[in-house]
C-alpha cells in the first residue's frame, strides 16, 4: 500500500493539517507542529491535540502515514556550544510535540558544519544530539533526511547518513527519509529505471531499507550533482515522470509516508491522482 500526500499547512493550528490533507485526497501528510522559522513556540493546547487526534482518526491517518518536519533553524551538528544547545533544546521540544500528538517519527535535516569543524566532527555531534534527545523521550523515531548538499549541509551522501546512524545508541528509533530532488542534486541519478535501481541498491547496501521511514517526492529544477535544492512539480523537472513511475511500482516504498513538497500547491490534488495511476499501471 502506498501512502501519498503532501506537506500541508497547519496554519491556525495543527488540527487543520489532517483537514487540509483530506481535502487533496491524500492518505498521508507532513506538517510543522510549530512555526518553522521561529525558535520558540507556545505549547500545543489540549484542544488542539484532541482535535488533531480526532480528525486523524476520522480521516484514517495512522501515525505511520504522518511525517512531521522540524524547524529549519535547528542545526544538530552546530560547531558552537550556544547554537548547539539551542538546537538540541528546540529538537527536544519538537520530539515532545510529536509525543503529545501521538506521532511516531520526526523528519529533520541533519546539520551543517558552517566551515568551522570537520565533517566527521559534525556528523558525530549530530549522532550525540540524537542520543541525548532519544534518552529523554519515547516512542518517536528521529528520521534523518538526505540533503542536496547545499552550502555546508551534511547528509548528502548515504555514507554520511550511515555514519550518523552508526553512532546512535538506539537503532530502533533512528530512521531515514529520502528526498528525490535532494538525491538528484547530490549526484544520485534517479531519472531512469536503471540508474534509479542502482542508486537504491547502493542505498540498501550503505544504509538499508529497514531504516526508511518516509520519502519526499519532488522533481528537481537543478541538474544532477548541482548541490542546489530547488524542487519542481512532478514530471516538470529534470527527473521527469520516469522516476516517480518506477518508485510507485516498487514495493520497497510501501507503507511509509510519500510526501510531496512540490512548489505548486494547486497541483497537489492532481499530482496525487497521477501517482496513484502510475501505481496501478
Ligand atoms: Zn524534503
Ligand atoms: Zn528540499
Amino acid at each position: 500500500m502506498k501512502y501519498i500526500g503532501a506537506h500541508v499547512s497547519a496554519s491556525g493550528g495543527v488540527e487543520n493539517a489532517p483537514l487540509n490533507a483530506q481535502e487533496i485526497g491524500a492518505n498521508a501528510f507532513a506538517l510543522f507542529t510549530k512555526n518553522q522559522r521561529q525558535w520558540i513556540a507556545s505549547p500545543l493546547t489540549k484542544k488542539s491535540i484532541d482535535l488533531f487526534k480526532e480528525r486523524c482518526e476520522l480521516f484514517g491517518f495512522k501515525p505511520h502515514q504522518i511525517l512531521p518536519h522540524d524547524s529549519y533553524l535547528i542545526n544538530l551538528g552546530h560547531p558552537e556550544e550556544e547554537g548547539l544547545s539551542k538546537s538540541r533544546a528546540a529538537f527536544l521540544d519538537e520530539i515532545q510535540r510529536c509525543e503529545q500528538l501521538g506521532l511516531d517519527r520526526l523528519n529533520f535535516h541533519p546539520g551543517s558544519h558552517l566551515n568551522k569543524i570537520s565533517i566527521d566532527d559534525c556528523l558525530l555531534r549530530i549522532s550525540e544530539s540524537i542520543n541525548i534527545t532519544l534518552d529523554k523521550t519515547q516512542g518517536v523515531t528521529a528520521v534523518i533526511e538526505n540533503t542536496a548538499g547545499q552550502g555546508t549541509n551534511l547528509g548528502f551522501t548515504f555514507e554520511q547518513i550511515a555514519q550518523i546512524i552508526d553512532k546512535v545508541e538506539d537503532k530502533s528509533r533512528v530512521g531515514v527519509c529520502i528526498d528525490t530532488c535532494h538525491s538528484f542534486a547530490a549526484g544520485y541519478d534517479l531519472s531512469t529505471k536503471d540508474s534509479f535501481n542502482q542508486a537504491f541498491d547502493h542505498f540498501n547496501k550503505i544504509i538499508g531499507f529497514e531504516y526508511l521511514r518516509g520519502m519526499h517526492l519532488n522533481d528537481a529544477k537543478k541538474g544532477l550533482n548541482s548541490r542546489v535544492d530547488r524542487h519542481d512539480s512532478i514530471g516538470a523537472g529534470l527527473l521527469g515522470e520516469e522516476t516517480f513511475k518506477v518508485l510507485m511500482k516498487d514495493s520497497r516504498f510501501d507503507n511509509i509516508p510519500l510526501i510531496l513538497e512540490t512548489p505548486n500547491v494547486d497541483l497537489w490534488k492532481d499530482e496525487i491522482i497521477q501517482l496513484r495511476e502510475w501505481e496501478k499501471e
